[in-house]
């Protein structure tokens, strides 16, 4: 079709004026998008800043109602609760127990907010001494037992009050255990959005300082996923949509972009992506030494969270555009 071509066809007609840009720009970031992390510490009195993620602190378990109210009056729809455990055993056992930090800081955070989305982070990696991510038997988690604990610990959460549940584990077949756990405690409505295709990173690194839980030693590397699958990455997700999640995710974000995309074209179900610590904090330093400007590059990173396909993203930066703007 020879009439397509240059210099019939010019493509920057339509790039002529913001008006005209706003009008065919294919995509949009809004709050609306956005989960905010917080990170809960118990038995402190004032914030701990975070050195490793410039503007992130763990805030003190008795402020964060103060906390949430300042976040939602930001225009924050949604956050995911992180608790930084001073009880901290072989298997987790506090978050396990209605009256634990994890439950507390649940209906802590939907008391103070009760329209805000209070969405639960399921795992032991902040409640265990070693830091893994379930029951440990002998040199490796177990993964069957580390279920029967995750199906208690995501009810618990639920009668909390979380709006939605969202398993961390990588442990197979578990959002099977946990939506059996959660229908059979009369849960039926509560959503489970899975970390569905969680890869062992080395951009979780600042986020290990932040919550508390770096490994005693050892790695992730048998629950999580080796960096370089894709293929393996979509059996992740697909078969957590059979075992009936609600939400899929992709963690980390900017390295796994092919992932998110490949993805969006296998499954109908929304898909979140979480722009990791490591990756605030690469945007925070470089932008602190002057090398790139931060709002821009924070807009053009979730934008393209968004191009690839994510409905939802979880980032740090989301109390920075609330209060800023774009
Ligand atoms: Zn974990």
């Amino acid at each position: 079709m020879p009439n397509q071509l240059f210099p019939t066809t010019r493509l920057r007609r339509l790039r002529k004026s913001e008006t005209l840009r706003q009008l065919v720009r294919e995509t949009r970031v809004t709050l609306d998008d956005l989960i905010y992390p917080v990170f809960v510490e118990e038995e402190i009195d004032a914030s701990v800043p975070i050195a490793s993620m410039p503007g992130i602190s763990r805030i003190p378990e008795k402020d964060l109602g103060k906390e949430i109210k300042a976040i939602q009056s930001e225009g924050i729809k949604s956050v995911v609760l992180f608790g930084v455990s001073h009880k901290k055993d072989s298997i987790g056992s506090d978050s396990l127990k209605a009256d634990g930090l994890l439950s507390r800081m649940i209906k802590r955070a939907k008391d103070a907010a009760p329209e805000l989305a209070i969405i639960s982070d399921n795992c032991f990696c902040e409640y265990t001494d070693h830091g893994h991510c379930g029951v440990i038997d002998g040199n490796h988690v177990h993964n069957d037992m580390t279920l029967n604990n995750l199906a208690q610990q995501t009810v618990i959460c639920a009668r909390a009050g979380a709006d939605i549940i969202a398993p961390s584990a990588m442990m197979d077949g578990q959002v099977a255990a946990i939506r059996q756990a959660l229908d059979e405690a009369d849960f039926i409505d509560t959503p489970i959005m899975s970390y569905s295709s969680k890869f062992a990173s080395s951009f979780y690194g600042p986020f290990r300082a932040a919550a508390g839980c770096s490994l005693n030693g050892g790695d992730r590397k048998t629950y999580q996923m080796d960096p370089m699958n894709g293929r393996e990455a979509l059996r992740e997700s697909l078969l957590d949509e059979a075992e009936g999640a609600d939400i899929l995710m992709v963690k980390p974000g900017i390295a796994y972009l092919d992932v998110l995309a490949r993805l969006r074209e296998r499954t109908l179900l929304p898909l979140a992506i979480y722009q990791v610590s490591g990756e605030y904090a690469m945007i925070k330093f470089a932008a602190a030494s002057g090398a790139i400007d931060e709002k821009r590059i924070v807009r053009e990173t979730l934008g393209s969270f968004k191009r690839a396909g994510a409905d939802l993203i979880i980032t740090y930066f989301a109390r920075d555009i609330g209060k800023q703007g774009w």
